[in-house]
């Protein structure tokens, strides 16, 4: 069999524990015999970042934005217990962060619908993708745990020294501070985003935060959000037949219960990773989710958008059986892929994604499926397999 042909290589973002073994499988069993794979390897594993104080990491992201298309395993981000596990010189950043903050941009996140795996919220018929903000808000904080009696001040210096002088809070004793920022730009590109998803994918965009609280810091993106639409997007949604609206995140929480999917929901940094989280576990597993990063500038970087799984890992060391879900994983594979073979105009790379995902649907939908979904499937009698028989049905599946 003749392999399919890559022009432009992607860029290999490998990772940690479980699922950097179920990224070598996806390779060798899924990837390697059907396509000629050509990628520029990264090792982002805990051990190599240390290794290179993290230097890798900020390589891998420059290296996307020279290519164009990444894919990313999930890894570890250390906090005290892994410095032990480690070694590690030092804590470092989470990578998704470092990643995030260099290319900027919105992270798409839509559920994996398939027969069988139904959504707990009844009324949820098509998928909600939910568009997180990918910069700034608490992911780059700064924060003072305040010792005692004393005032804490925001303070803002012109370059001609003038200053805008908030008091945060006069101390009587003991606590916390935190300062958090965001940029214009940022918060345009972001709402450029998901205006631009939005025509591509035909759907409505709610946008939310909380603005009769926070009056000037998130009011300043519903402003944004407001002034970009009007200008550049209202027409042309209007001819889509599709509609954008703000509303208040509480209202949206509320609505989205009820709603039957098929929009896109924007949300701030921190909403944003919390909602999706949600909305996925809701559609039936973490695993079951697609992610990706689409930058301003036109980059993407594809994910899984759960961790590295930890507790299955040390089952798998211990040489016991697992049955980690590999779907979001192969999913980023498959995501890659095609835009790659769009961009690099391959319609056999396309078709290769295309097939790989709904060999990967087609498998779980006959009733074989791993752990996770095995526990909430509706179909009937279904077969558990292993991390690797699931992956090994799939490769079965794509040879046809
Ligand atoms: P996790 O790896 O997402 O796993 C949490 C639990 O969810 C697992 O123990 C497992 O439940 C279930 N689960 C998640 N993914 C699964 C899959 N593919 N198949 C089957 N079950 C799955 O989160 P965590 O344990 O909180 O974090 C572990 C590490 O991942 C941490 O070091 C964290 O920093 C990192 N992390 C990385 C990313 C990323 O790179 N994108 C995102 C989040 C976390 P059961 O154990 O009950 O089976
Ligand atoms: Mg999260």
């Amino acid at each position: 069999m003749t392999k399919i042909a890559m022009t432009t290589p992607l860029v290999e973002m490998d990772g940690d524990e479980m699922t950097r073994i179920i990224w070598q499988m996806i390779k060798d069993e899924l990837i390697c015999p059907f396509v000629d794979l050509k990628t520029e390897y990264y090792d982002l594993g805990l051990a190599y970042r240390d290794e290179t104080n993290d230097q890798v990491t900020v390589d891998s992201a420059e290296a996307t934005k020279r290519l164009g298309v990444a894919v990313k395993c999930a890894t570890i981000t250390a906090n005290a217990a892994r410095v032990e596990e480690y070694g590690l010189k030092e804590m470092w950043k989470s990578p998704n962060g470092t990643i995030r903050a260099m290319l900027d941009g919105t992270v798409f996140r839509a559920p994996i619908i398939v027969r069988g795996i139904e959504p707990c919220v009844r009324n949820w018929k098509k998928p909600i993708t939910l568009a997180r903000h990918a910069y700034g808000d608490v992911y780059k904080n700064v924060e003072i745990k305040v010792p005692g009696p004393g005032k804490v001040e925001l303070v803002y210096t012109a370059a001609d020294g003038t200053e805008i002088r908030e008091l945060v809070h006069e101390y009587a004793g003991p606590g916390v501070a935190q300062g958090m920022h965001n940029l214009d730009d940022s918060i345009a590109s972001f709402a450029r985003s998901c205006f631009n998803y939005a025509l591509d994918t035909k759907q409505d965009v709610w946008f939310s935060s909380k603005d009769t609280i926070s009056k000037k810091y998130d009011h300043r993106f519903k402003d944004i959000f407001q002034e970009i639409f009007d200008a550049e997007y209202a027409e042309a949604f209007a001819e889509a037949g599709i509609e954008y609206f703000y509303t208040l995140i509480d209202d949206a929480v509320a609505r989205v219960m009820k709603a039957e999917g098929g929009f896109i929901w924007a949300c701030k940094n921190y909403d944003g990773d919390v909602m999706s989280d949600m909305v996925s576990s809701a559609f039936g597993s973490l695993a079951m989710m697609t992610s990706v990063l689409v930058s301003p500038s036109g980059v993407y970087e594809y994910e899984a958008a759960h961790g590295t799984v930890q507790r299955h890992y040390y089952k798998h060391l211990a040489g016991e059986e697992t049955s980690t879900n590999s779907v979001a994983t192969i999913f980023a594979w498959s995501g890659a892929l095609r835009k790659r073979g769009e961009l690099d105009e391959l319609p056999d790379l396309v078709d290769f994604a295309n097939r790989l995902e709904k060999a990967t649907v087609d498998v779980i939908e006959s009733g074989r499926m791993t752990g996770d979904l095995a526990l909430i499937t509706t179909l009937p009698n279904p077969q558990k397999l292993s991390t690797r028989d699931f992956i090994l049905a799939i490769a079965e599946e794509l040879r046809g």
